[in-house]
């Protein structure tokens, strides 16, 4: 079986149950949420990926980081026939997702360090010293010390594998459907496990999905407030890159709100589908 989708999701799963998602996994569920809504808009899915465990680890989006200490956001982002995703604000060639919270490494303890700072941390090497402190362009090598190449000094969370076997992957909608993996809505973070998914993103989380998503996710049984049913800024920011057919989508949204019926059927038949 294929791993696909596994992420960090299984501790997310088990934290919830018992404690209610813990600070460092809410942070990262989050991002996921919001990069998984771009990635709807954008038709583009961007993950970070294991070839050898067949293992997709990260949704990748706005807010994601560069080796280059960069976020994805100060990318470019041609990602047509001349393909670029060199860094705007240094000699970075192309973007390479690292992770941007310890938790993603297994480093569960480090957070809870009184002298731990989130906004210092970077992944490190085995060198001593993080990832920003390497040359960006191969081959990574320190500016700190004579290390010659960056050699991780840490283990993906979702595949246990080391950073060095990792790949920053770009697919659309008909590449990833040849393969088996998740698209659409199922491409949202614990979709697998719609009740946990509910008790996640209960609150704000679903202010900024298109209607059309809120509603196949919660169900028929559990109708969305309408005061919360509106975009916000938050949203905006969250599509940086749109392409032209969000209209379609919304004149789609529209039609369905005109048709009650129908939409009540498509919303039950996706029930059905995840049970
Ligand atoms: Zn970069
Ligand atoms: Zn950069
Ligand atoms: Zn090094
Ligand atoms: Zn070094
Ligand atoms: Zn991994």
């Amino acid at each position: 079986m294929f791993n696909y989708m596994a992420m960090n999701e299984q501790q997310v799963r088990e934290g919830v149950q018992k404690y209610g998602p813990a600070v460092g996994a809410r942070k990262i569920i989050d991002q996921e949420y919001q990069h998984a809504l771009e990635t709807l808009n954008t038709g583009i899915y961007i993950t970070y990926y294991c070839a050898e465990q067949k293992s997709e680890c990260s949704r990748i989006g706005s807010t994601s980081k560069c080796f280059c200490g960069h976020l994805f956001s100060q990318h470019k982002q041609q990602l047509g026939k001349k393909f670029n995703t060199g860094c705007e604000n240094c000699e970075c060639k192309r973007f390479q997702f690292v992770p941007s919270r310890p938790e993603e490494c297994g480093m569960y303890w480090l957070p809870r360090r009184k002298d731990f700072n989130i906004l210092t941390w970077r992944p490190p090497c085995k060198c001593n010293h993080g990832c920003e402190d390497h040359l960006p362009n191969y081959p990574l090598r320190c500016r700190k010390c004579q290390c010659s190449d960056f050699d991780s000094y840490f283990a993906c969370i979702a595949c246990d594998r080391r950073w060095e076997l990792h790949e920053t992957l770009f697919e659309d909608e008909s590449e990833r459907k040849a393969l088996g993996k998740k698209v659409g809505q199922d491409y949202l973070p614990l979709s697998n496990t719609p009740d946990i998914q509910e008790h996640v993103f209960q609150d704000q989380k679903y202010q900024q999905m298109p209607q059309k998503l809120q509603q196949g996710l919660v169900g028929n049984d559990k109708p969305f407030p309408k005061q919360q049913i509106q975009t916000n800024k938050q949203q905006q920011q969250t599509t940086a890159y749109t392409r032209p057919n969000q209209q379609q989508q919304q004149k789609a949204i529209q039609q369905q709100q005109q048709k009650p019926i129908q939409q009540q059927q498509q919303t039950n038949k996706i029930v059905q589908k995840k049970k």
